[in-house]
């Protein structure tokens, strides 16, 4: 006999917590009973989460740290700028597991099952979700497991990731303005790529520094390591630190169409659902504003397979990535132009899909203007 659930969400990671608590959480979903089901005990401090955000917001009893002033530098341009009415604010992942852990196991409706899902099956109106011990069946399914070989098995969008190792240090003498989050440094070698530094100062002494890549293929990890070691030597001029902890995210950049693999009552939520903004990689904010317009679709009772849809900002991000693609050492001429010609405030308005087209225009303007017609030619035709 196979049990049976209104909704079965599967990973509770980012996407599936903010979705799990976000049902448990509102006096609608009351009756519905919800499975939450992940391998993972979600104990481990995996990975840290930055995102920008006018004023206060629902996370800030969990942040670390935020920053108000951000730098980016390029070849021949670089400045620190005051982002309000934005913070770029610092979350570790284990606070939000904890934390949302937490108030899941306070709704009655809510049950988290840690175990290994090995199948999910569609059969139109409900799905089957396998794992090792049982098949349960869900009249809705909202799978966050990514595959990056769906991205690898076609050719119409093409895939590059944001990958990066980052280590957590601790020197003996002052080497950080705490006051700065350093967004982009394209100070390094590209060696061909979109190479750049992000850096997070926690402290004067405490910091991660993450050597990151925005291209198709990943590194050696003593590549990166080499790079990171180069770079706390010779721009923060420091030899005697300590690697507190190491972090390393491999995030896919691409606007293949994930909803594909979406029906009637299945739906992919997170990175699995496309919810990564393709030109960068930040997910973190898309997932929470996404899982809220997904709650308020909820209780239309529509099926899944309408959730998504495309707008001209998948559009965009699809030029910046077919540039990319082509040639991966573009990146650092267009992230400087964009950040010598337009404000971070703008900047983010634009990132989060929030500005009108007039602003557009006046992004699109500051980049390298050749690059994106040529790109855009290349789509039309
Ligand atoms: C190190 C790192 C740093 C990042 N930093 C940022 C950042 O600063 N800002 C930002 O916006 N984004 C960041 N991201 C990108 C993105 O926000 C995260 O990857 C985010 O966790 C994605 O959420 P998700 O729900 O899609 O996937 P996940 O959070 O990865 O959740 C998927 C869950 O599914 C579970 N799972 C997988 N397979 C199975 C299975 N077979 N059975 C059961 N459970 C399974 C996993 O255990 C996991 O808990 C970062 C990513 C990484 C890896």
């Amino acid at each position: 006999m196979q049990k049976h659930y209104d909704y079965i969400i599967i990973g509770a990671g980012a996407s599936g917590l903010m979705l799990a608590n976000a049902l448990g959480n509102d006096p609608y979903f009351r009756g519905k009973t919800v499975l939450l089901i992940d391998k993972d005990a979600k104990k481990t401090n995996d990975r840290t989460w930055c995102f920008w955000e006018k004023n206060e917001g629902d996370f800030d009893t969990i942040i670390t740290k935020s920053w108000s002033q951000i730098q980016f530098y390029g070849e021949n341009y670089g400045a620190a700028q005051e982002i309000a009415p934005y913070k770029y604010k610092m979350l570790r992942g284990l606070d939000f597991y904890n934390s949302y852990l937490n108030s899941i196991r306070s709704y009655d409706n809510v049950t988290f099952l840690q175990a290994l899902v090995t199948a999910v099956e569609d059969h139109k109106n409900y799905v089957e979700v396998t794992t090792q011990n049982t098949v349960f069946r869900g009249t809705k399914v909202f799978n966050s497991i990514f595959n990056y070989k769906l991205l690898h098995q076609q050719t119409k969008y093409p895939v590059l990731q944001q990958h990066f190792i980052g280590w957590f240090i601790k020197s003996d003498k002052p080497i950080f303005n705490a006051e700065k989050a350093t967004f982009m440094d394209f100070s390094i070698p590209q060696k061909g790529n979109t190479r750049f530094m992000y850096v997070l100062p926690f402290s004067e002494t405490e910091g991660l520094v993450e050597y990151t890549l925005f291209s198709a293929d990943t590194l050696a990890e003593q590549e990166y390591e080499n790079a990171i070691k180069k770079y706390i030597e010779e721009t923060l001029r420091c030899t005697e630190y300590e690697i507190v902890e190491k972090e390393k995210g491999n995030i896919p950049m691409s606007c293949y169409d994930f909803s594909a693999k979406n029906g009637n009552s299945l739906l992919h939520i997170g990175i699995a659902g496309g919810w990564a903004k393709a030109s960068t990689g930040y997910t973190f904010m898309s997932t929470y504003r996404k899982t809220k317009e997904l709650v308020a679709f909820l209780k239309k009772n529509k099926p899944l397979s309408s959730f998504t849809h495309k707008d001209r900002y998948w559009y965009y991000d699809l030029l910046l990535l077919d540039i990319l693609y082509e040639d991966n050492s573009k990146g650092r001429r267009i992230f400087e132009s964009l950040f010598r010609g337009s404000s971070p405030q703008l900047i983010f308005k634009f990132l989060d899909e929030e500005t009108n087209i007039r602003e557009d225009l006046k992004i699109i303007s500051s980049c390298p203007k050749s690059y994106f017609i040529k790109a855009l030619f290349n789509r039309l035709l």
